[in-house]
């Protein structure tokens, strides 16, 4: 058989978080964020799942055009921008939507007949200091590209570094708007933290990632205070059961001692199959419905957990190690990381299965 872990994807979840995303900003259009293979949950599913957006937003330029093989028609955003002239072409061919955020890129476009050029995001950097133009070459651009014969108006977009905190993006929205007066075209800014907290920057088109999947933005804020739902479920089995006494030592380093006699469930579950390996003693997980806690260092292949609150539980006892049960942010925040993180890092041999 195959080892009983498995990665259960909702597509009810994902559209149901979608109109989360909807009724936030009621007049904006959504690109649903679906990077890095739709933040774990699978592309083929996400396309499902967001049937009804307005358009898909990634960085792949190949998993871009699997979108448009397996039928996507509508609109497709590349966040990073071209590479290099082949994903320009490429964004030609298959319809593409580039993000460019820098002036170098612009002759790329410039060099196309009118009529065939992409559709293009510029893109200001409005305090992040990773992507983006300044307000003099925004101008330029936009100058450039905004030609009567260019097919279009580019669309002005930033993306916003503190967005999850109180009034973090106050001063970027400010700086956004600022460097675009008087420029015309559709103008994009949100991302999940930013959809909830900051109508004023909601403007043509968010960009919702993270909450599209059930998982929370903010730190200290539940994805259920959010009106989120989980769309994934990673689960597996108890597959053996040890007898502890005081004094025993658990796992890799002995890390964790037995202060008494107690019993111990073994998973089919490492860091290998996309459990963070950091997350230490008293991570939250549920066995058999019952919330416990890993024990030890987390290996490969397998984990340890206590089993003294479910004394009823044995060999192929239910586990789950994050979904709508168990809230990947709290398993996140006691690895020391962000639910992010734990998405996407979903091994590729871990057994699939999507759910209505
Ligand atoms: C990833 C990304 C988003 C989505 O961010 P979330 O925090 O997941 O909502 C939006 N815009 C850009 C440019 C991104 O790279």
């Amino acid at each position: 058989m195959p080892r009983p872990i498995e990665l259960t994807v909702s597509i009810s979840a994902l559209s149901h978080n979608l109109a989360v995303a909807r009724r936030a900003a009621p007049g904006s259009r959504v690109w649903a964020v679906v990077k890095a293979n739709a933040y774990g949950h699978g592309l083929d599913v996400a396309q499902q799942g967001f049937a009804t957006a307005d358009g898909v937003a990634l960085v792949e330029f190949d998993a871009a055009q699997r979108l448009r093989e397996s039928g996507w028609t509508k609109p497709i955003l590349m966040l990073e921008g071209p590479f290099d002239i082949s994903d320009v072409q490429l964004a030609m061919h298959q319809n593409l939507t580039l993000v460019l955020h820098s002036l170098a890129q612009v002759p790329m476009i410039e060099a196309l007949p009118p009529h065939s050029r992409p559709a293009v995001y510029l893109k200001f950097n409005s305090g992040m200091h990773r992507l983006g133009m300044n307000a003099a070459d925004l101008r330029s651009a936009h100058a450039r590209l905004s030609q009567a014969d260019a097919a279009g108006r580019p669309t002005l977009m930033t993306h916003f570094a503190s967005a999850d905190m109180p009034g973090g993006a106050d001063q970027a929205l400010a700086a956004f708007v600022h460097a675009t007066e008087g420029l015309s075209g559709p103008r994009s800014t949100s991302n999940s933290a930013a959809v909830f907290d900051l109508p004023a920057a909601h403007g043509d088109w968010i960009r919702p990632g993270v909450m599209l999947y059930g998982a929370t933005p903010f730190s200290g804020r539940t994805a259920a205070s959010l009106g989120l739902h989980a769309a994934m479920r990673l689960s597996t089995r108890l597959i053996a059961v040890q007898s502890l006494q005081a004094g025993d030592r658990v796992g890799y380093g002995g890390t964790f001692v037995a202060p008494g006699p107690m019993r111990i469930g073994v998973l089919a579950c490492g860091y290998a199959d996309g459990y963070p390996r950091h997350a230490p003693t008293g991570t939250p997980v549920l066995v058999a419905g019952v919330r416990t806690r890993t024990i030890g260092r987390v290996a490969m292949d397998m984990m340890m957990v206590d089993l003294s609150a479910v004394p009823e539980a044995g060999v192929g006892a239910e586990v789950e190690l994050w979904g709508p049960a168990l809230p990947v942010d709290e398993v996140a925040e006691a690895a020391g990381t962000i639910g992010y993180e734990l998405l996407c890092a979903i091994a590729p041999r871990v057994p699939r299965r999507t759910v209505i």
